[in-house]
């Protein structure tokens, strides 16, 4: 199915679908909602060339799986819902100068790191929890 351009699975994803799903070279927007994927499955991403907005949902992913998001090049728009991402994981992300918009749900990230990022990423449309963080910037957007 190369000519798929979005998918949004809302059921128990794991890394095995995963690695089928990053065959899909054409994918440009993946929606992972309460998956099971893990960092392993993460990694298969890396073969979707032309994707531009990933949401992910999922307890399992950690600090070894941000860095697998942060090879994305070609991801403009990031979501992450509930995942247990620490100030490590933000630190890592900030690597995406890239990014255009990061929303992020859940975590333990401090306020310290979420601004790390803001400033890191010039022009980042940045979500925590549906808001943006006071002073931030680019809040208008
Ligand atoms: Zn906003």
């Amino acid at each position: 199915m190369p000519q798929l351009k979005l998918l949004h699975i809302g059921g128990a994803i794991t890394d095995e679908h995963l690695r089928e799903i990053a065959s899909l070279s054409g994918l440009k927007t993946l929606n992972l909602s309460r998956s099971q994927v893990s960092d392993a499955g993460l990694k298969e991403l890396a073969r979707l060339e032309n994707l531009r907005l990933l949401r992910l949902s999922s307890s399992k992913v950690t600090e070894e799986g941000m860095g697998a998001i942060a090879e994305l090049r070609s991801l403009r728009g990031l979501h992450l819902v509930g995942i247990p991402i620490t100030d490590k994981g933000i630190d890592t992300l900030g690597r995406m100068t890239w990014l255009e918009s990061f929303y992020l749900d859940g975590g333990t990230a401090s306020d310290d790191s979420l601004y790390r990022l803001i400033k890191a990423i010039p022009g980042l449309h940045f979500h925590r929890d549906q808001l943006h963080l006071p002073n931030d910037p680019n809040a208008d957007h």
